[in-house]
């Protein structure tokens, strides 16, 4: 019994940019799969032309696909990208030059994003992602269809961020866990550079003041006008003051060296947890292990069609399409054990429901497991 999802080809993009790929080859089993259903060169969540969206599916911006984002660059990948003489990378580079040149948010623990688009992106998250062009991604090239001018250097959330997953939520759960493991790598290796390369005592006092985060809350106003004041920005970089380039390229070469332990002996035993979780969450990736008892999961309909139903489970990005068929059999799983209510199913209704379809299903937490 078939099920769909898009009609759209499927066009193969790298899972992870090269010094994260490195690292999970040597923490992972083996590769990580691609998310081929996110088709990003002809973006999954953009509509077709003249297409509306049908009741409960969302359309991203052609503008903007899922880049109203700016990301925050730790001091190593900000090297990495000045560093990178790629002549077909360099209107990418000329992109994190350009952040550079403003200042705002350039510190030597990278590039934070700037107090507006933390403002407006932190209340309206839900209306803003996907749609708005105020806070389009200063990386975000509107060439060949719109395309990331830093994908070979992009940062934890826009490695492992994605519309639609191949396994649904299991998918998610990976891709999940591993932005966890990443963001708190990013952050520990920064500061580890800022550490190794020493700014200065005053320089340090500024970038990690007492009060932690909280130091931080109130807007900066010239960093909001886009003109961050000349002076405090001296004190800031304090003995790299004026050679910032130099400092971020030095950064990049501290950590292109480091294999997977170093990774890990130079951050917290958080990052040593979230390493173990990323592993659990990719033995669950590659299983295809049924669970012994499964029963109906929450989903809600927002299409019919004359045979099938567009149904959304656990994310609105990714609705799936059923058979009826399908659906009119599903509460033969009742906790019963699953070989059982397949039994069933094919002597009381004649349908047979290969384990794949089911592994599908329970990916999409159509069906969950059963407690019992
Ligand atoms: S991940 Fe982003 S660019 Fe790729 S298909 Fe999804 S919304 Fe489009
Ligand atoms: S860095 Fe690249 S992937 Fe990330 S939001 Fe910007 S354009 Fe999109």
């Amino acid at each position: 019994m078939p099920i769909s999802r898009t009609q759209l080809p499927v066009i193969t993009t790298p899972a992870l940019p090269p010094l994260y790929a490195a690292w999970m080859d040597e923490m992972l089993t083996g590769p990580i799969p691609h998310e081929t259903d996110a088709t990003c060169d002809d973006c999954a969540m953009c509509s077709g032309e003249g297409a509306e969206a049908q009741d409960g599916e969302t359309f991203f911006n052609p503008q903007t696909k899922c880049c109203s984002y700016v990301p925050e660059l730790p001091n190593y990948l900000v090297g990495r990208i000045l560093a990178d003489s790629d002549p077909a990378f360099e209107t990418g580079r000329a992109t994190v030059l350009a952040r550079l040149e403003a200042g705002v948010g350039v510190t030597p623990l990278g590039m934070e994003p700037p107090p507006i688009f933390v403002a407006l992106y932190g209340r309206n998250s839900a209306t803003l992602f996907g749609q708005s062009r105020t806070i389009l991604c200063p990386h975000y090239l509107a060439v060949e269809g719109g395309r990331c001018g830093i994908w070979k250097h992009r940062n934890s959330v826009c490695a492992t961020w994605y519309c639609k997953f191949v396994r649904g939520a299991t998918g998610q759960n990976f891709w999940q866990t591993l932005n966890q493991l990443l963001t708190a790598v990013e952050q520990n290796l920064a500061r580890w550079c800022v550490h190794e390369l020493d700014p200065g005592g005053e320089a340090l006092k500024l970038l990690f003041p007492l009060g932690g985060e909280n130091a931080h809350a109130q807007v900066d106003p010239h960093a909001l006008d886009g003109a961050p004041e000349p002076k405090r920005q001296r004190a800031l970089w304090g003995n790299w003051a004026g050679r910032e380039a130099d400092y971020y390229k030095a950064c990049a070469r501290l950590v292109e060296p480091l294999a997977w332990p170093d990774v890990l002996a130079r951050s917290g035993p958080t990052v040593g947890i979230y390493a173990r979780l990323t592993s659990a969450a990719y033995r669950q990736l590659m299983s295809k292990e049924l669970p012994f008892a499964l029963k109906v999961g929450s989903f809600r309909s927002v299409h019919f069609n004359a045979d099938t139903q567009v149904v959304i489970s656990y994310n609105g990005y990714d609705p799936i399409e059923l058979p009826k068929s399908l659906l009119e059999v599903l509460h033969y799983f009742d906790a019963r054990p699953t070989r059982q209510a397949l039994a069933a199913i094919s002597a009381e209704r004649g349908i047979t429901i290969n384990d794949s379809l089911v592994r599908k299903l329970v990916d999409f937490n159509i069906l969950v497991p059963s407690e019992r």
